[in-house]
């Protein structure tokens, strides 16, 4: 009798502390999925708080991994034209920096199916070197699972969030995938809001014409150019180029063929330039170009090369015709950086000195170089 009330008190005690040991484990579980929560949460709150599109990209590159106990995280953007690509990369996005970002120019490349009226489903599943070769160029030493998780605006597929674990049972086909699928919609939303003001951002910095800036962008430029050059005493060149006779060009043979000649002019404009330096559409057929680093006599020796560039091939006009253009240019530098005086001061002089040699170089004949 003794001997079975004290099995059956063991037996409570045992099953009491099984319960207990069972309770711990629970809290300690629900300690750290709160704690993954709330990391959850500051992910989230950085990626919607990110304010261009270098900084939401290398945000989550940054993040996530630390947040989501991760061993790789990539992401694969369809970029149709490569016009995302070709904005950012014109706004200064530093893509050296994010070696785990790549662009698709069709969405077939990442892999999703994509039936119309069905959505792509994120994929969990063992990593397999060659098929996920595109969405993970880096691959870390180990890499056993992944989630392919596709992100989608409007049922439009706008890329896909790779995420890669050496954990083989990290991702399995078997997993619920609505955690995934909750980050990858909340990643798709600042993708997508972050690219259209960036997009925004560039078209009211551009000529919509000639694609080169606008004044509003080359006024802000010279001034931070100038004050960079006087704190780390450098030259700054400016030179203002003017089409001869324009007004012609549109007289004779119509306003379109006026603006194939100002995208043309442009564009052989660029191509004697540096990547530093900055060219605007200063309006009508003038463009003013900022040389960073350049004394006046190489800086003409550039507006020589520009001069030559247009002058020396006569333009192709789209009925066939070939039309023989010139430009006049003037060219000034700065080279006191008397303190005394504002920057926007400076810069204004400067613009103005260019302009005036501009007009000497017209009095003297035009399709001439002269340095003020
Ligand atoms: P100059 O050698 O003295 O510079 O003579 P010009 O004819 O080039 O000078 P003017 O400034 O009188 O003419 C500029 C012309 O540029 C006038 C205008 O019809 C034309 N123009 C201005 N903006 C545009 C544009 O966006 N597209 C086209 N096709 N023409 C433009
Ligand atoms: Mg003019
Ligand atoms: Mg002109």
């Amino acid at each position: 009798m003794h001997e079975q009330q004290g099995a059956s008190v063991r037996e409570l005690m045992a099953e009491n502390a099984a319960l207990r040991r069972q309770l711990a484990s629970l809290i300690d579980q629900a300690e750290s999925n709160h704690a993954i929560m709330m990391r959850h949460q500051a992910f989230d709150l950085d990626i919607v708080g990110a304010g261009s599109f270098q900084e939401l990209v290398a945000t989550i590159f940054r993040q996530l991994p630390i947040v989501s106990s991760l061993d790789i995280v990539t992401l694969s953007l369809v970029d149709a034209g490569s016009d995302i690509f070709t904005v950012m990369h014109k706004l200064g996005v530093d893509f050296d920096a994010l070696p785990n970002l790549q662009f698709h120019e069709h969405p077939e490349a990442l892999g999703f199916e994509l039936a119309p009226g069905r959505t792509s489903r994120p994929k969990l599943l063992p990593y397999h070197p060659v098929s996920h070769a595109s969405a993970f160029p880096l691959p870390p030493a180990g890499l056993a699972s992944v989630a392919l998780v596709p992100l989608l605006r409007n049922r439009r597929l706008i890329g896909s969030l790779n995420l890669g674990s050496r954990d083989p049972s990290r991702f399995t086909p078997l997993l619920g995938t609505d955690f995934v699928e909750h980050m990858g919609s909340i990643i798709a939303i600042c993708l997508e809001n972050v690219i259209s003001n960036e997009m925004l951002k560039y078209i009211g910095l551009t000529d919509a014409l000639t694609g080169v800036y606008n004044r509003r962008y080359m006024d802000r430029r010279l001034v931070e150019e100038i004050a960079r050059a006087r704190r780390q005493s450098y030259r700054v060149s400016c030179m203002y180029i003017d089409v001869d006779h324009f007004k012609q060009v549109n007289d004779r043979y119509g306003h379109q063929a006026g603006d194939d000649v100002l995208r043309e002019v442009a564009s052989r404009i660029k191509a004697e330039l540096r990547m530093s330096d900055a060219l605007g559409r200063f309006g009508g057929e003038e463009f003013v170009g900022l040389l960073i680093d350049a004394d006046l006599e190489s800086a003409s020796m550039v507006a020589q090369r520009i001069r030559a560039s247009v002058a020396d091939q006569a333009f192709l006009l789209a009925e066939g015709e070939a039309l023989p253009v010139t430009v006049s240019i003037g060219v000034a530098t700065l080279d006191d950086f008397g303190r005394e005086h504002a920057v926007e001061t400076m810069a204004q002089a400067l613009v103005a000195q260019a302009d005036e040699a501009l007009y000497e170089a017209k009095q003297q004949g035009r399709n001439r170089v002269v340095s003020a």
